[in-house]
């Protein structure tokens, strides 16, 4: 029996522009991305970017 994890699918480790580093499945090592769960504002309710000088990528 295989473990329930989709073939070719590893750990990969991100990072965000945040600085906030999380681990998820992918078929890459790592990767890097300008938003995550900690500081979308869809996520979090808050606008920080407001507060770091405007910067927006979305
Ligand atoms: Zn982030």
């Amino acid at each position: 029996m295989k473990e329930g994890i989709h073939p070719g699918y590893k750990e990969c480790k991100v990072t965000c522009a945040c600085g906030n580093t999380f681990m998820t499945l992918s078929d890459k090592a790592e990767m890097r991305v300008d938003i995550c769960s900690e500081c979308h504002p869809f996520f979090t309710g808050q606008q920080k970017f407001a507060n770091r000088g405007g910067r927006t990528a979305f």
